[in-house]
């Protein structure tokens, strides 16, 4: 029996999972990622918490897969930076922990990484050209193309969020401006909300929920108010839709592929949200593309980052990637 470790590092939470050569999850854990600021102490904390999980089995696991939620350079095992968790500029994380544990290690995108636990155990499963997105914070993108994950020349293919959605727009974090996730990421949803909620929008339900309390507001609020029925709620999920659907009408007329999946925290919004991204996509793509693709919510849910990490590190491992 081999073992892997999976590892899906977030902003908010860090998840480890050891996985077996089929990758079932055989044990989990998790900490909070802000308890550890600063690349020094995550790193340690990093490699105790792996340590604890090979204390489980018999055998050294394989190899060790990490999903970051940055960009990165995976043949190298480069973080170049990591979104929303600070002080981790050019970091060789995979020769780090590799000369503190003693086994391979592997580093990759979070969303290529869920990309690849959809592409052998979920909606993508069979395919061949697939687009997986994920929405929240931030708006990630993972592609499948041929069978296979496309890294881009220097890594950074999929970058879904920020393809730009306007000539002019509001300035991004990544340096461009009116980008996709400018306007759909969870902050700038809320910000929408907030904007039309003084302009005097009528919010019945809404309003009720958050007791005119605008700290109260985030997507699950107004995802809870799309449910009943609100007008406001369905008008900025509307929005978020189409945005999304427009980006997306390009996307499918330039990659023709198969399958849309979305996953993530606004994708709660379910099948309105859907039926907005689908009905623009109609709409604005090329006919014979656009009647192809299926967009569809991500089927695994909280364990797609340590799984995926864990192909992530036998596929490396395989490809000779060391
Ligand atoms: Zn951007």
């Amino acid at each position: 029996m081999s073992y892997y470790i999976g590892i899906d590092l977030g902003a908010t939470r860090t998840k480890f999972g050891l996985l077996n050569d089929e990758f079932k999850l055989l044990r989990y854990a998790e900490f909070n990622t802000p308890e550890f600021p600063g690349k020094k102490l995550l790193i340690q904390a990093l490699e105790k918490q792996i340590l604890h999980l090979r204390e489980k089995i018999k055998f050294k696991p394989k190899a060790i897969g990490i999903g970051v939620p940055g960009l990165v350079n995976p043949e190298k095992g480069l973080v170049y930076y990591l979104v929303n968790i600070p002080g981790w500029e050019n970091v060789y994380l995979k020769r780090r922990l590799e000369n503190s544990l003693g086994v391979p290690v592997f580093i990759d995108n979070d969303v290529n990484v869920m990309a690849l636990a959809e592409l052998y155990f979920g909606r993508a499963k069979g395919k061949k050209n697939v687009l997986c997105i994920t929405l929240g914070t931030g708006v990630g993108g993972g592609l499948i193309l041929e069978g296979k994950l496309y890294r881009g020349t220097s890594f950074s293919a999929g970058e879904v969020g920020h393809i730009p959605l306007n000539e002019e727009g509001p300035s991004c974090n990544c340096g461009g401006k009116a980008c996709l996730e400018r306007y759909v990421g969870n902050r700038y949803i809320v910000e929408e909300t907030i904007e039309k909620l003084k302009k005097g929008w009528s919010s019945p339900i809404l309003s009720d929920l958050i007791k005119n309390d605008f700290s109260q507001l985030n997507p699950e609020i107004l995802s809870m108010a799309l449910k009943k029925g609100d007008p406001l709620a369905e008008a900025i999920w509307q929005n978020v839709g189409r945005r999304i659907g427009i980006v997306l009408a390009g996307v499918v007329n330039l990659l023709n592929p198969e399958m849309v999946i979305i996953g993530g925290g606004v994708a709660g919004a379910g099948e309105f949200l859907f039926k907005a991204i689908r009905q623009t996509v109609k709409e604005r793509a090329m006919r014979i593309p656009a009647e192809k693709v299926k967009i569809v919510p991500a089927k695994l849910k909280n364990d797609a980052g340590i799984i995926g990490a864990g192909i992530l590190a036998r596929e490396m491992l395989k490809g000779g990637k060391r």
